[in-house]
């Protein structure tokens, strides 16, 4: 049977904003040492927004838009800060057609046209040629068929708690605190070095964070938490001992995947429901 305290502890998480779907996760909770996070929408804001357009082939408004055509049904951050900047209503029954390459970007038919929108891998994979820009600002390359028409430089501004966050975290127990991201080097060691988070890959596709992942937990740990908004991440979610879910970019999927969810995205909330599963697995003891 469940001790007490167990009911007492997911109440206490509860009144901080952070549902705990079982008491074995709070468990699991009061042992963490190890962290694995998602950098966009967990460590960041997950609200990009335009700064500028490089036009190769391309007009601005032509790029802009034929971008938003594109991302009219993703709901990444990534999409909805293209739409915003667009501003105006776009016709998307135009798009028949629109896949998510995850990691990658979205790949979209317009009439008798392809359109790729993504970073330089979805370029290089559809063999588009394709300069790689030295910068923190996260690259959105934008193309029709084999053409590149132009480069959308967005960013996406770190969590004001983030950095304290992650202080408190290693004062409660947890020795590792790991980012994985599939956005570029740049921006990646950029978040990194504000945040003081020594271990980070980037560049890295949804099946390399899960291999990523498997490779700790195969190694010695206590108890491993991935902490994610889940789009694009389900499989590594479900994968680690416990899966973190932010609850109000997270999407439908991740929030049902996830083991515990941080309702409001503060991830500050995550050191105070560790302390309260420690305390409630002294007090069942
Ligand atoms: P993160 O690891 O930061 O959460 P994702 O795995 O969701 O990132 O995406 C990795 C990269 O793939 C993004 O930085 C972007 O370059 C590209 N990408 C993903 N989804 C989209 C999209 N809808 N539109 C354009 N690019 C995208
Ligand atoms: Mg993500």
């Amino acid at each position: 049977s469940v001790p007490l305290a167990f009911f007492g502890g997911i109440g206490a998480a509860s009144s901080e904003g952070v549902l705990v779907k079982g008491s074995n996760y709070l468990e699991q909770l009061s042992k963490v040492d190890v962290i694995v996070s998602d950098k966009t929408g967990t460590l960041t804001q997950g609200k990009f927004k335009v700064n500028e357009v490089i036009e190769v082939n391309g007009k601005k408004d032509e790029i802009l838009h034929l971008a938003a055509l594109a991302e009219g049904y993703s709901t990444h951050p990534i999409a909805l800060s293209i739409l915003d900047a667009v501003g105006e209503d776009i016709d998307h029954s135009l798009v028949s057609d629109s896949r998510n390459v995850a990691g990658q970007g979205i790949i979209a038919r317009l009439g008798d046209d392809l359109l790729y929108v993504g970073n330089k891998t979805l370029m290089d994979n559809h063999h588009i040629e394709a300069e790689r820009i030295d910068s923190y600002e996260t690259l959105i390359y934008v193309a029709k068929n084999t053409e590149l028409l132009g480069i959308i430089k967005i960013s996406d501004a770190i969590k004001p708690e983030a950095r304290g966050a992650i202080q408190s975290l290693y004062k409660n127990g947890v020795k590792t605190f790991m980012m994985l991201t599939g956005d570029k080097e740049e921006v990646a060691k950029h978040v990194a070095d504000e945040l003081h988070i020594s271990k980070y890959y980037a560049e890295l596709l949804p099946g390399e964070k899960v291999e990523k992942v498997e490779e700790i937990l195969s190694g010695s740990h206590n108890a491993l938490a991935f902490i994610g908004d889940g789009i694009n991440d389900a499989p590594v979610l479900s994968r680690a001992d416990i899966g973190i879910a932010m609850g109000s970019l997270g999407s439908d999927a991740a929030i049902e995947a996830a083991d515990v969810v941080i309702m409001d995205d503060d991830l500050s909330r995550l050191s105070k429901v560790i302390h309260i599963a420690k305390k409630t697995l002294s007090i069942s003891k």
